[in-house]
């Protein structure tokens, strides 16, 4: 329902987290967000950075409000630093549990993906994924993706690459946001038939389904083409259709005001 991702400096998890609250207002029944650490910042809950740094996905999800999401980050601290994206879910395959929350992890736990829409055949890829001994562990449409992400990345096949491979086998409509916690400092996002949103920084960039989520931040924006796929880094935009050719971008200024 509600997708939020940034890369920048600023802590990834008070962002992101402020972003789904901006998008509360769409209706939701459950919330999640994933974190890239780098290990190097020391965890809001005081846990000590690693040494050397690694970089992993850390997930929290829970069904019901933000405020439930809220209790759960003060019981088990995230990392603070690094990338960040996060989902409040309005459940279509699945009821509203924790499990079937977003972000859906890879089974290798290297890729995180929070989706907006439906895919459609995911019953099929589902079965395809099994014969490949890959076990969905929720009940939604979404976790397909996750693992087939997952199988493209351990391939050695970069993220950007993995979803325009992924998005030409998903019917239905889809915003995704993924990130890879051993590939580069990027968020990668996809869309079809579903909204999806750029904010431009200065030294940081979010994707949102909605301006709504970054708007306290920036007022510069792209909004993404259908059967486009966006990667950002803290400094770089770039878009491609799903063939991985360059599109042409649509900056926009949100000129609305932040009262109305
Ligand atoms: N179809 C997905 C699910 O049920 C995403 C729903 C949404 O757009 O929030 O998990």
């Amino acid at each position: 329902c509600g997708i939020v991702g940034y890369v920048g400096p600023r802590p990834a998890l008070g962002v992101v987290v402020e972003g789904l609250r901006r998008l509360e207002y769409r209706g939701y029944d459950s919330a999640g967000v994933a974190v890239v650490s780098d290990g190097r910042g020391a965890a809001e809950g005081g846990r000590p950075p690693s040494d050397p740094p690694t970089r992993r996905i850390h997930v929290a999800k829970k069904a019901g409000k933000i405020a439930n999401l809220d209790a759960e980050l003060a019981a088990h601290a995230l990392p603070a630093d690094g990338l960040g994206l996060g989902h409040t879910r309005w459940a279509t395959h699945g009821g509203p549990t924790d499990v079937n929350a977003h972000p859906h992890v890879s089974a290798d736990g290297r890729v995180a993906v929070v989706h907006n829409g439906i895919i459609e055949n995911f019953a099929a890829l589902r079965t395809e994924l099994a014969e490949d001994g890959v076990t969905c562990v929720s009940e939604t449409d979404t976790e397909v993706v996750a693992h087939l992400l997952g199988q493209q990345v351990s391939a050695g096949v970069g993220l950007p690459e993995a979803m325009r491979l992924v998005c030409h086998r998903l019917q239905g409509a889809f915003t995704l946001v993924a990130v890879d916690a051993q590939g580069p400092r990027q968020v990668v996002a996809a869309r079809r038939n579903s909204p999806l949103v750029v904010g431009v920084g200065d030294g940081e960039n979010f994707l949102a389904s909605d301006v709504a989520a970054f708007i306290e931040h920036t007022r510069d924006a792209i909004e993404l083409g259908q059967d486009q796929v966006v990667v950002i880094t803290d400094s770089d935009v770039t878009v491609t259709d799903f063939d991985g050719v360059p599109a042409d971008v649509r900056p926009f200024h949100v000129d609305w005001d932040l009262s109305a």
